[in-house]
């Protein structure tokens, strides 16, 4: 199908499946889970038994886009979402269902707003200037009662709970559930742990070419809820639960390489922090952007309540406040851990896997083409001593802001796609209204005796 040649990119040279047929006899599938991820990063499906696959695999499965986070209309034709066969995934916990991620199209044409299209068109212009960008993820999550209310262990009390050896034994059942299900899969998970919020875990897995890292980020956000759901529990991503306590973000580590993939082009020992010129450059896109792609990596309201937010019990929130960046210190917008990579430690949990992949890669890309400087690196500890950097630019302190940011940074938009942009900031711009036009306990208490 033409799709599938469209955007066709060095990652896809490794692709071992071809034929989902193929797949299914090989492998006892009974369904395909043909997923597309909408606006919100929702994950949108329709369960295809594998006797049906090899039509879908040309025409794609039906959905009505409207009635999922698109900017859409229920008048516009079927969005068909035709699976991607690289992408396959057999779920490990049930094995005879496989989810596929889809290539969105619609009369015949890709629909240009639909993330991963987004993402793959810039892994695209990425390419034709010889650049094959990798990065990993590292998801902060909760595992919550099942009602979603509080901490699912009552034991899980102490004031500096990060790394501890208790707490973690005691969530063993579902971690290890899901660490040996990414070990089977071939994913390279190395560790996991306690973080620094009562309740809240990280699982970490081997980067990958920025595709497949997104698309076993969206994997991973499903199995990890399917596996706390068996176990009667809740698993969220959602970037600050609980006020007073570390929020969930979603860091990601970035480095490029050259097409096939051997070279990394941002390390090079003789440079600052062992960042090549080019890795420099990119960095410098991604600061010279910071506040406009906030509002993809930080995208809902609560967002901005992990970001800027007042010390936590633990001590430190461990989210940026400004626009920064230092070597191996955490409490800056980006991190150059050595050499070669560097890590942006602005997204949160409810970052779209696709979308924070794709605004990585215009900003860096921008930064590349215009050889951005990213301006001198602060080596202090921002949260103590970040007054003493003058002129810094701060992080959006709300999804309005972040979402006229987007809005006024022209290269960016553009760079992201002008369909995608209008759509995104139109469906967001009607959640902030959405929210504002919530009336809540705090304006009563602060309100009521004026
Ligand atoms: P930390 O908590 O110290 O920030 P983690 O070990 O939790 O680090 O996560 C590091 C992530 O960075 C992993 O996904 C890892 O595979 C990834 N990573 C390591 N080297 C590179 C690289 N050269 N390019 C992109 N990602 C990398
Ligand atoms: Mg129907
Ligand atoms: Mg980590
Ligand atoms: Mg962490
Ligand atoms: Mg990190």
């Amino acid at each position: 199908m033409v799709f599938q040649d469209l955007h066709r990119g060095p990652w896809e040279a490794q692709a071992q499946v071809h034929d989902l047929a193929e797949f299914a006899r090989a492998n006892g599938v009974k369904y395909f889970m043909i997923s597309y991820t909408d606006l919100f990063g929702g994950q949108r499906a329709k369960l295809v038994p594998a006797q049906a696959i090899s039509d879908m695999a040309v025409e794609g499965a039906g959905f009505a886009g409207f009635a999922t986070w698109l900017d859409l209309t229920p008048a516009h034709a079927d969005l068909m979402a035709i699976p991607d066969p690289s992408s396959v995934i057999q779920l490990p916990w049930k094995p005879e269902v496989a989810w596929v991620a889809a290539t969105a199209t619609m009369e015949g044409a890709l629909v240009e707003q639909a993330p991963r299209n987004v993402l793959r068109r810039l892994i695209h212009e990425a390419a034709k200037e010889g650049l094959r960008v990798k990065t990993g993820v590292e998801p902060e999550f909760f595992i919550l009662t099942a009602d979603g209310k509080q901490c699912s262990d009552p034991l899980d009390t102490a004031v500096k709970p990060c790394y501890d050896q208790q707490a973690v034994m005691r969530r063993y059942d579902v971690i290890a559930e899901v660490c040996d299900y990414m070990l089977s899969l071939g994913w390279e998970a190395y560790q996991n742990d306690h973080e620094d919020a009562i309740g809240q875990f990280e699982m970490n897995w081997k980067y990958d070419d920025v595709l497949r890292t997104a698309d076993k980020h969206s994997f991973f956000k499903f199995m990890m809820k399917s596996i706390a759901e068996k176990h009667g529990l809740r698993a969220t991503f959602m970037p600050k639960p609980f006020q007073g306590l570390t929020g969930s973000g979603c860091h990601a580590h970035i480095s490029v390489w050259d097409l096939d993939g051997r070279k990394n082009a941002f390390a090079d020992d003789g440079k600052e922090l062992g960042l090549s010129d080019q890795g420099r450059h990119f960095l410098g896109g991604i600061m010279k952007h910071a506040s406009a792609l906030a509002a993809i990596t930080n995208p809902t309201v609560n967002s901005y309540k992990r970001i800027n937010a007042p010390r936590t019990t633990s001590g430190a929130t461990w989210a940026p406040n400004t626009v920064t960046w230092t070597g191996n210190n955490r409490t800056h917008m980006v991190r150059v851990p050595g050499p070669g990579r560097f890590e942006l430690r602005l997204p949160d949990g409810a970052a779209n896997p696709y979308l924070m992949q794709a605004v990585i890669l215009a900003a860096g890309l921008d930064g590349v083409r215009t050889k951005a400087d990213p301006g001198p690196r602060h080596d202090i500890d921002m949260y103590a001593h970040g007054y003493k950097v003058k002129n810094a630019p701060k992080l959006p302190l709300n999804l309005l802001d972040a979402l006229r940011a987007y809005e006024k940074d022209k290269t960016l938009c553009s760079m992201m796609g002008e369909e995608f942009s209008k759509a995104y900031v139109k469906l967001k711009t009607d959640e902030w209204n959405a929210y504002c036009a919530h009336f809540s306990e705090w304006e009563r208490q602060n309100t009521i005796d004026i």
